[in-house]
Protein backbone atom coordinates (compact mmCIF):
# COMPACT_ATOMS: atom_id res chain seq x y z
CA UNK A 1 0.00 0.00 0.00
CA UNK A 2 2.46 2.12 0.91
CA UNK A 3 5.02 1.91 -1.77
CA UNK A 4 6.86 3.40 -4.72
CA UNK A 5 5.47 2.47 -7.89
CA UNK A 6 6.75 2.97 -11.43
CA UNK A 7 3.79 4.36 -12.29
CA UNK A 8 4.20 7.18 -9.21
CA UNK A 9 7.93 7.44 -10.85
CA UNK A 10 6.44 8.76 -13.83
CA UNK A 11 3.77 10.92 -12.53
CA UNK A 12 6.73 12.34 -10.26
CA UNK A 13 8.74 13.37 -13.68
CA UNK A 14 5.46 14.77 -15.43
CA UNK A 15 4.24 16.62 -12.38
CA UNK A 16 7.95 18.22 -11.86
CA UNK A 17 7.70 19.03 -15.73
CA UNK A 18 4.35 21.32 -15.60
CA UNK A 19 5.90 22.93 -12.28
CA UNK A 20 9.16 23.80 -14.15
CA UNK A 21 7.24 24.53 -16.99
CA UNK A 22 4.90 27.24 -14.92
CA UNK A 23 7.48 28.50 -13.01
CA UNK A 24 9.92 28.94 -15.73
CA UNK A 25 10.09 32.48 -15.49
CA UNK A 26 10.32 32.56 -11.93
CA UNK A 27 13.71 30.44 -12.31
CA UNK A 28 14.45 32.40 -15.13
CA UNK A 29 14.72 35.71 -13.11
CA UNK A 30 16.58 34.00 -9.90
CA UNK A 31 19.35 33.26 -12.82
CA UNK A 32 19.63 36.73 -14.20
CA UNK A 33 19.68 37.97 -10.96
CA UNK A 34 22.84 36.38 -9.85
CA UNK A 35 23.55 34.11 -12.79
CA UNK A 36 23.16 33.74 -16.36
CA UNK A 37 19.57 33.73 -16.77
CA UNK A 38 19.22 30.26 -18.42
CA UNK A 39 18.16 27.70 -15.42
CA UNK A 40 13.93 27.96 -16.29
CA UNK A 41 15.20 27.06 -19.82
CA UNK A 42 17.52 24.70 -19.26
CA UNK A 43 15.21 23.03 -16.25
CA UNK A 44 12.13 23.24 -19.37
CA UNK A 45 14.03 21.79 -21.95
CA UNK A 46 14.98 18.87 -19.48
CA UNK A 47 12.35 17.34 -18.06
CA UNK A 48 9.92 17.66 -20.85
CA UNK A 49 12.23 15.70 -22.27
CA UNK A 50 12.52 13.32 -19.68
CA UNK A 51 8.59 13.55 -18.96
CA UNK A 52 8.57 12.19 -22.96
CA UNK A 53 11.25 9.52 -22.66
CA UNK A 54 9.47 8.27 -19.27
CA UNK A 55 6.56 8.15 -20.91
CA UNK A 56 7.54 5.65 -24.00
CA UNK A 57 9.13 3.12 -21.65
CA UNK A 58 7.43 0.42 -20.10
CA UNK A 59 9.26 0.24 -16.65
CA UNK A 60 9.82 -3.18 -14.18
CA UNK A 61 10.13 -0.38 -11.67
CA UNK A 62 10.40 3.47 -10.14
CA UNK A 63 14.43 2.96 -10.54
CA UNK A 64 14.40 2.37 -14.05
CA UNK A 65 11.92 5.92 -14.40
CA UNK A 66 14.57 7.65 -12.83
CA UNK A 67 17.27 6.41 -14.22
CA UNK A 68 15.98 7.21 -17.50
CA UNK A 69 15.07 10.71 -16.21
CA UNK A 70 18.82 11.08 -15.17
CA UNK A 71 19.99 10.42 -18.48
CA UNK A 72 17.63 12.30 -20.07
CA UNK A 73 18.82 15.76 -18.29
CA UNK A 74 22.58 14.59 -18.61
CA UNK A 75 21.89 14.56 -22.40
CA UNK A 76 19.84 17.47 -22.89
CA UNK A 77 20.71 20.51 -20.18
CA UNK A 78 24.05 22.34 -20.84
CA UNK A 79 24.62 24.54 -18.04
CA UNK A 80 25.97 23.29 -14.38
CA UNK A 81 22.29 22.13 -13.59
CA UNK A 82 21.77 19.24 -16.42
CA UNK A 83 24.68 16.78 -15.04
CA UNK A 84 23.76 17.61 -11.26
CA UNK A 85 20.42 16.99 -11.98
CA UNK A 86 20.67 14.03 -14.23
CA UNK A 87 23.20 12.60 -11.61
CA UNK A 88 20.72 12.94 -8.71
CA UNK A 89 17.84 11.43 -10.72
CA UNK A 90 20.37 8.79 -12.40
CA UNK A 91 21.89 7.97 -8.97
CA UNK A 92 18.55 7.97 -7.59
CA UNK A 93 17.44 5.51 -9.62
CA UNK A 94 20.32 3.01 -9.96
CA UNK A 95 19.86 2.76 -6.08
CA UNK A 96 15.73 1.88 -6.20
CA UNK A 97 15.55 -1.48 -6.44
CA UNK A 98 12.76 -3.58 -7.01
CA UNK A 99 8.50 -3.03 -8.60
CA UNK A 100 7.31 -1.32 -5.35
CA UNK A 101 10.19 0.05 -2.87
CA UNK A 102 9.15 1.63 0.17
CA UNK A 103 9.75 5.13 1.85
CA UNK A 104 12.85 3.43 3.47
CA UNK A 105 14.43 2.31 -0.07
CA UNK A 106 13.40 5.55 -1.34
CA UNK A 107 14.86 7.98 1.24
CA UNK A 108 17.93 6.00 1.01
CA UNK A 109 18.20 6.24 -2.69
CA UNK A 110 17.83 9.92 -2.49
CA UNK A 111 20.67 10.33 -0.14
CA UNK A 112 22.56 8.44 -2.60
CA UNK A 113 21.69 11.00 -5.29
CA UNK A 114 22.50 13.83 -3.21
CA UNK A 115 25.93 12.13 -2.82
CA UNK A 116 26.34 12.06 -6.35
CA UNK A 117 25.30 15.59 -6.74
CA UNK A 118 27.58 16.54 -3.65
CA UNK A 119 30.46 14.50 -5.16
CA UNK A 120 30.53 16.17 -8.27
CA UNK A 121 29.78 19.51 -7.92
CA UNK A 122 31.52 19.94 -3.97
CA UNK A 123 29.01 21.76 -2.48
CA UNK A 124 28.14 21.54 1.15
CA UNK A 125 24.97 22.85 2.56
CA UNK A 126 25.12 26.59 3.25
CA UNK A 127 26.91 27.18 -0.25
CA UNK A 128 24.24 28.53 -1.83
CA UNK A 129 22.86 26.01 -4.15
CA UNK A 130 20.62 23.24 -4.55
CA UNK A 131 22.22 21.07 -2.16
CA UNK A 132 20.30 23.59 0.31
CA UNK A 133 17.21 22.54 -0.81
CA UNK A 134 18.27 19.07 -1.70
CA UNK A 135 19.62 18.44 1.48
CA UNK A 136 16.82 18.77 4.22
CA UNK A 137 14.49 17.29 1.83
CA UNK A 138 16.23 14.62 2.18
CA UNK A 139 16.77 13.69 5.88
CA UNK A 140 12.93 14.47 6.41
CA UNK A 141 12.18 11.24 4.30
CA UNK A 142 14.70 9.35 6.17
CA UNK A 143 13.16 10.51 9.57
CA UNK A 144 9.56 10.24 8.33
CA UNK A 145 10.82 6.40 7.23
CA UNK A 146 12.07 5.76 11.12
CA UNK A 147 9.10 7.22 12.77
CA UNK A 148 6.75 4.96 10.07
CA UNK A 149 5.04 8.00 8.65
CA UNK A 150 2.91 7.49 5.76
CA UNK A 151 4.48 8.42 2.31
CA UNK A 152 2.14 11.07 1.35
CA UNK A 153 2.78 12.71 4.33
CA UNK A 154 6.66 12.19 4.52
CA UNK A 155 6.64 13.80 0.76
CA UNK A 156 4.58 16.59 1.32
CA UNK A 157 6.92 17.42 4.62
CA UNK A 158 9.90 17.16 2.81
CA UNK A 159 8.91 19.41 0.20
CA UNK A 160 8.02 21.96 2.95
CA UNK A 161 11.73 21.47 4.07
CA UNK A 162 13.13 22.26 0.51
CA UNK A 163 11.20 24.85 0.54
CA UNK A 164 12.57 26.04 3.80
CA UNK A 165 16.44 25.30 2.61
CA UNK A 166 15.83 27.29 -0.83
CA UNK A 167 14.54 30.17 1.18
CA UNK A 168 17.22 30.37 4.00
CA UNK A 169 19.60 30.59 0.68
CA UNK A 170 18.56 34.11 0.47
CA UNK A 171 20.78 35.75 2.70
CA UNK A 172 23.91 33.68 1.89
CA UNK A 173 26.60 34.53 -0.11
CA UNK A 174 27.13 31.58 -2.89
CA UNK A 175 30.28 29.55 -2.73
CA UNK A 176 29.53 27.27 -5.96
CA UNK A 177 28.41 28.25 -9.51
CA UNK A 178 28.21 31.42 -11.40
CA UNK A 179 26.57 33.11 -8.49
CA UNK A 180 29.93 32.56 -6.81
CA UNK A 181 31.52 34.75 -9.07
CA UNK A 182 29.81 37.63 -7.91
CA UNK A 183 30.53 37.58 -4.24
CA UNK A 184 28.73 39.80 -1.98
CA UNK A 185 26.52 40.89 -4.45
CA UNK A 186 24.93 37.05 -4.49
CA UNK A 187 23.62 38.16 -1.07
CA UNK A 188 19.94 38.15 -1.05
CA UNK A 189 18.83 36.60 -4.03
CA UNK A 190 17.20 33.18 -3.64
CA UNK A 191 19.41 30.18 -5.81
CA UNK A 192 17.36 29.33 -8.46
CA UNK A 193 18.67 25.73 -8.43
CA UNK A 194 17.41 25.31 -4.72
CA UNK A 195 14.20 27.25 -6.18
CA UNK A 196 14.18 24.51 -8.76
CA UNK A 197 14.32 21.56 -6.30
CA UNK A 198 11.52 22.77 -4.11
CA UNK A 199 9.41 22.19 -7.32
CA UNK A 200 10.60 18.80 -7.77
CA UNK A 201 9.92 17.96 -3.99
CA UNK A 202 6.07 19.20 -4.76
CA UNK A 203 5.78 17.39 -7.28
CA UNK A 204 7.00 14.35 -5.53
CA UNK A 205 4.32 15.52 -3.00
CA UNK A 206 2.00 15.34 -5.63
CA UNK A 207 2.44 12.19 -7.51
CA UNK A 208 2.28 10.28 -4.04
CA UNK A 209 -1.02 11.85 -3.09
CA UNK A 210 -3.53 9.82 -2.26
P1 LIG B 1 24.57 27.45 -15.07
O1 LIG B 1 25.00 27.94 -13.74
O2 LIG B 1 25.64 26.67 -15.76
O3 LIG B 1 24.00 28.54 -15.93
P2 LIG B 1 21.91 26.64 -14.34
O4 LIG B 1 21.59 28.08 -14.40
O5 LIG B 1 20.97 25.74 -15.07
O6 LIG B 1 23.40 26.36 -14.83
O7 LIG B 1 21.91 26.15 -12.83
C1 LIG B 1 22.38 26.98 -11.80
C2 LIG B 1 22.18 26.27 -10.47
O8 LIG B 1 22.99 25.11 -10.40
C3 LIG B 1 22.56 27.10 -9.28
O9 LIG B 1 21.51 27.94 -8.88
C4 LIG B 1 22.92 26.07 -8.23
O10 LIG B 1 21.79 25.69 -7.47
C5 LIG B 1 23.34 24.88 -9.05
N1 LIG B 1 24.79 24.69 -8.96
C6 LIG B 1 25.76 25.34 -9.65
N2 LIG B 1 26.97 24.89 -9.29
C7 LIG B 1 26.76 23.92 -8.34
C8 LIG B 1 27.61 23.06 -7.58
N3 LIG B 1 28.93 23.07 -7.72
N4 LIG B 1 27.02 22.20 -6.72
C9 LIG B 1 25.69 22.15 -6.57
N5 LIG B 1 24.84 22.93 -7.27
C10 LIG B 1 25.36 23.80 -8.13
MG1 LIG C 1 22.36 29.66 -15.40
Amino acid sequence: MDAFTAGQAAAWIGAAADAVAEGKERLTELDAAIGDGDHGANMDRGLGAAREAVAALDAAGPGEVLVKTGMTLISKVGGASGPLYGSFFRTTGKNLEGAEPGLAELAAALRAGLEAVQRMGAAQPGDKTMVDALSPAVTVLEQAAEKGTPLTEAARDAAGAAYDGAQATIPLQARKGRASYLGERSIGHEDPGAASAVLIFRSLAEATAD
